[in-house]
């Protein structure tokens, strides 16, 4: 889940990061005594960047600035971020991503920031492990490499990298991007815009996102489908992908990013996309083909593909299961399954027998090859 910038803030204020004041105002709110008014910023809370760009971002004392904000966004009741102005002497830009393929984090860092970052030099980019003896040594070394970063600054912005890596993973965030990071006459750095993205599996390990984060949950839900929302409620995530031609259920994002491929190659992408949220598949594997089967009644699905691991447990089990539901509630269009099954799983039981008893429950093709499995739906229904 993206956090929306003043609940991004709050997090990162926290944990003792410089941002500035700020407070939510909702329409026909006054900003609380003693905040400073002269030169501060009302900035629309969407989860999306360019608000600067888009006229989402204004001076508050611009006459009609608030108005002027929720009629841009549709929404006259939205809140705003009232924000004190900082004075910046400088606009950097300074990122932290998790990197999966490396399985560290990836610092980048620009020394020209602001809405026109991406017209700039790239970013810096440099691993590192906030733990390790030496993480900031290491950082201000790499921003030492080039001219960009003078020492003072190189050395300020190496402690906050560590400290913002620190939090990062303490708070199973894929993303946190500062942009602008305000460097201010005094040297200071103050984080005047912030986007984080958490992890959403690892949202169990938070505080509810009601909770803690209410807006940034609220623009989420809005945000999905009716159909996406049932599997949030229900444990697992669903996307719904526009355009496509097969639903498609698999366990886990690795399973389902390589079938999205065979789909897509085969011309036929598949309709939605699943993952787990928690726990394993098995246990919503009921409700994922009953959302599966929803989508499969649109007149422009053409079949549903189900396509799971088994590991090495019996077939037989998961077979017959599948078999009794199937008879509960029959497939609308071709059913095609996929059991990714390892040999200890078909000790006593063949895939032909699973076949056959499969079949007797309307499923059109059965096959432990992926590349196999969607050959045959093509064939069938391309
Ligand atoms: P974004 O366009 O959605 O990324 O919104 P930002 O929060 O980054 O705001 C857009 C721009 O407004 C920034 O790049 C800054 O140039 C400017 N801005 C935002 N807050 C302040 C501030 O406190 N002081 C000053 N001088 N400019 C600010
Ligand atoms: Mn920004």
């Amino acid at each position: 889940m993206r956090l929306i910038e003043q609940e991004g803030k709050a997090l990162l204020r926290r944990h003792g990061i410089a941002v500035p004041r700020g407070v939510l105002l909702r329409p026909g709110e006054s900003p609380p005594a003693g905040f400073p008014r002269a030169g501060a910023f009302l900035k629309a809370q969407v989860p999306e960047g360019g608000r600067g760009k888009r006229g989402l971002v204004r001076r508050a004392e611009e006459p009609g600035a608030a108005e002027a904000i929720r009629a841009a966004l549709g929404d006259p009741a939205a809140p705003l971020l009232l924000e004190e102005a900082m004075p910046i002497a400088r606009e950097l830009y300074l990122a932290l991503r998790v990197d999966g393929t490396a399985q560290a984090i990836e610092l980048l860092v620009s020394a020209e920031g602001g809405v026109e970052v991406e017209a700039g030099a790239p970013p810096l980019r440099h691993h590192l492990d906030p733990e390790a003896p030496g993480a900031a040594a290491g950082v201000f070394a790499a921003l030492r490499k080039g001219d960009a970063f003078p020492p003072d600054l190189a050395a300020r912005l190496a402690r906050l990298a560590v400290r913002l890596a620190r939090v990062l993973a303490a708070e199973d965030l894929e993303l946190l991007e500062i942009n602008p990071l305000a460097q201010l006459a005094d040297g200071r750095l103050v984080a005047c815009d912030a986007k984080l993205v958490r992890d959403d599996a690892a949202a169990f390990r938070h505080a509810p996102a009601a909770e803690e984060t209410p807006l940034s949950a609220a623009l989420a839900a809005a945000a999905l489908t009716p159909l996406e929302r049932r599997a949030r409620e229900r444990g697992f995530h669903l996307v719904e992908l526009p355009g496509g031609t097969v639903a498609m259920v698999t366990a886990g994002a690795g399973l389902g990013m390589l079938m999205l491929d065979l789909l897509g190659d085969a011309g036929l992408p598949a309709a939605c996309f699943m993952d787990n949220a928690q726990g394993g598949p098995d246990e919503t594997m009921p409700e994922r083909l009953a959302l599966a089967f929803e989508i499969a009644r649109r007149p422009e699905v053409k079949a549903t593909l189900f396509y799971t691991t088994i590991a090495s447990r019996p077939l037989k089990g998961r077979v017959e299961a599948l078999a009794k539901a199937l008879r509960e509630s029959p497939p609308p269009k071709p059913l095609f399954v996929g059991f990714a099954a390892a040999h200890a799983s078909l000790a006593g039981y063949s895939l032909e027998e699973a076949r056959a008893a499969l079949r007797a429950a309307g499923v059109a093709a059965l096959h432990d090859d992926p590349l196999e499995l969607v050959r045959a739906l093509k064939a069938a229904v391309g």
